[in-house]
């Protein structure tokens, strides 16, 4: 069959099939049958089922031009957040595990500056943000890492 090609980005993107098929004025049967088509399986929601969690993230992600990589999932109170397998996290967490090879020790957030970025390399936890300011000589302690 053939596949309309922003249906297929949408499910790529990790879209559910009712949504989309909202968004873009489509059958949500034409949709399902997109996704069948793709090979991409479903949870009972009609949500792509990712095997890891690190694809799961990388299928919300979107690199700029200068470096930083924008989260283009769901926001849970201004924390990009995914749901994966029944459960919700972090994106900065899965970032920052990406990065570091371990899990961080209190929040992370990106320290890069740009809002949103989830990029491995500019998501800090709360040491890594101390140690960034004993590094440029700020007053360690200070404004204790929250
Ligand atoms: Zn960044």
């Amino acid at each position: 069959m053939k596949i309309r090609a922003d249906i297929a980005e949408l499910l790529h993107a990790g879209h559910r099939d009712n949504a989309i098929a909202k968004q873009l004025g489509a059958c949500p049967k034409t949709v399902a049958r997109a996704r069948a088509a793709l090979g991409l399986p479903t949870d009972p929601a009609g949500r792509t089922v990712y095997d890891t969690l690190e694809d799961a993230f990388r299928a919300h992600t979107e690199p700029t031009d200068n470096g930083h990589l924008l989260w283009t999932g769901s926001f849970n109170s201004g924390v990009p957040t995914i749901r994966h397998k029944g459960h919700r996290h972090s994106a900065y967490l899965i970032a920052y595990r990406i990065g570091h090879g371990h899990d961080p020790q209190g929040r992370c957030r990106p320290d890069c500056g740009r809002p949103g970025c989830v990029a491995p390399g500019h998501v800090d936890d709360g040491p890594g943000r101390a140690r960034t300011r004993d590094t440029y000589a700020a007053i360690f302690g200070e404004e204790a890492a929250s």
